[in-house]
């Protein structure tokens, strides 16, 4: 086997992903019956979904709602008129022998997701389309020796497929993009993002070119990839292969493979020369769709913040670095606290480190959502001015208020600090006492110290935070130290 880095060198790849996406409705695309994920298998079906003849589908209005949100939220040109298709083929999981989907009518054309690109800029991430369509059913190959197992809960279920123009150039893009898409599609609370359930599956489409060439190479496809790591060594792999096939004069077919995540390779499905026809027509069952401008101006001013926008304004307006702004925006709710947290506050860098240090730590602790937090942000709030005040030390803060503050999430976090004399002592003249007397107490340490002894600062500083409990604030005390010592 060649090696990637090697390949890279005389290579360049292109890449295509296909995104399906299952929308969490409360039911189906075209039916009543209920969508919902690990039922008791072929239990959400009624005739509809069962594709009993005669029966009528009747469109989900949330469907379209949702597909119109991500597209705007992606700043795509959303479709104003638009039909269903029918895509045909025989399988065991489809029983109505077609799919309902749309092929001439996209619901949304063109935009972009934001991704960082291999040189660490942000890079557009083009989109060519986003429809809507329904899932099939689920053959379940591997609970039965003999036979294929169907479970049809799944047919009907409402998808859109996102499908990206041939831009990204490296496993590390495809990985990033899966990455802001999925967190995009959280944001919106218009699927689960979960791809190890499948409610999120990815085909990649990937090429390869000489560096330099304009004329892209011959394709294919690795169908229903269902994690995102598999999906960056499926692509490594593909690179190597094609490289390979290419330097052996070999043809590369166009041809659908699968990802076998126990080899990290990928195997040959079939050739696209034998794919199906699928004779689209358009859906007589369901009348065209109008979308209003007002439903789309409806639809945009209640949109959430987005992931990349809260990303964005953290580094610029507030400052906080890449790190910070990234891991604040990884989930909806942290980035929500958050923004409750800087309306009470304007020392934004204090206010990150609370999120992602105390309050991240106790929630994975206790394996809580940030939803189940028990304190306001006004309280912590509170706290951080109390700290910035110098009424609290930081320490204190962290270790001795925040915990009761678990507990009793209605106080204030100075009345805590005042009940336990957790109140920084800032009277100078009392704690050069303390000092002095922790000299006079520890005479030869004091005497190493007196000559030069820098390391004992720490000795003297556990003492002195004993004598206090802990109420000190580290730097006066530090100050003061330097202080007497010179004095005495
Ligand atoms: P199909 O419907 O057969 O899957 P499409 O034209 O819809 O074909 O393309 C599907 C995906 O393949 C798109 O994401 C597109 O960007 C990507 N794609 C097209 N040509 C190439 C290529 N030469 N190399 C890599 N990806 C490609
Ligand atoms: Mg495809």
């Amino acid at each position: 086997m060649k090696d990637l880095k090697s390949v890279l060198e005389k290579y360049e790849p292109v890449i295509g992903l296909e995104i399906h996406a299952q929308l969490n409705t409360k039911t189906k695309a075209y039916s009543s019956d209920i969508n919902e994920f690990g039922a008791i298998p072929n239990t959400n079906v009624g005739p509809v979904s069962l594709g009993h003849p005669g029966t009528l589908p009747v469109f989900n209005e949330s469907t379209l709602k949702y597909a119109v949100r991500l597209g705007l939220a992606c700043k795509s040109e959303i479709t104003r008129d638009m039909h269903f298709d029918r895509k045909n083929y025989f399988y065991a999981d489809l029983p109505k022998g077609y799919q309902i989907t749309q092929d001439k009518t996209p619901i949304c054309r063109g935009g972009e997701i934001l991704i960082k690109g291999d040189d660490g800029k942000e890079k557009s991430i083009e989109l060519t389309r986003i429809h809507m369509e329904e899932d099939s059913g689920k053959s379940i190959h591997d609970m039965d020796p003999f036979d294929t197992l169907i479970d049809l809960n799944r047919a009907g279920v409402p998808l859109v497929e996102i499908v990206t123009e041939p831009v990204l150039k490296s496993a590390n893009e495809a990985y990033n993009y899966l990455i802001e898409v999925r967190k995009l599609v959280r944001y919106l609370e218009i699927c689960d993002g979960n791809m190890e359930e499948g409610s999120m599956r990815c085909d990649v489409n990937i090429s390869i070119m000489p560096k330099g060439s304009k004329e892209f190479g011959q394709r294919v496809e690795i169908k229903n990839m269902n994690s995102i790591r598999n999906v960056a060594k499926a692509i490594e792999f593909e690179i190597v292969r094609h490289a390979e096939l290419l330097e052996k004069g070999e043809p590369i077919f166009q041809e659908t493979r699968n990802f076998d995540a126990s080899t990290n390779s990928t195997v040959g499905m079939r050739k696209k020369e034998d794919a199906h026809d699928y004779r689209y027509f358009p859906e007589p069952d369901l009348t065209p769709l109008h979308v209003s401008q007002e439903y789309i101006e409806e639809q945009r001013s209640s949109l959430p913040p987005l992931p990349n926008d809260l990303f964005k304004k953290y580094q610029k307006e507030l400052k906080l670095s890449n790190y910070d702004a990234s891991n604040l925006t990884d989930s909806k709710g942290i980035a929500l606290y958050f923004e409750d947290l800087i309306k009470e506050t304007s020392n934004y860098k204090v206010a990150a480190n609370w999120m992602m240090g105390s309050i991240k730590s106790y929630l994975n602790q206790n394996a809580l959502g940030i939803e189940e937090f028990p304190i306001s942000a006004k309280k912590i709030a509170e706290l951080i001015s109390a700290i910035e005040e110098g009424k609290i030390n930081n320490s204190v803060a962290t270790q001795k208020v925040f915990p009761i503050l678990l507990e009793n999430p209605s106080k204030s976090p100075l009345e805590i600090a005042k009940e336990n004399n957790w109140i920084t002592q800032d009277n100078s003249d009392e704690l050069e006492n303390i000092v002095l007397s922790i000299f006079k107490q520890n005479p030869s340490e004091t005497e190493r110290f007196k000559n030069g002894e820098k390391k004992l600062t720490g000795f003297f500083m556990g003492k002195i935070m004993q004598a206090t409990k802990g109420a000190a604030d580290p730097k006066t005390t530090a100050q003061i130290i330097n202080k007497v010592i010179q004095s005495i």
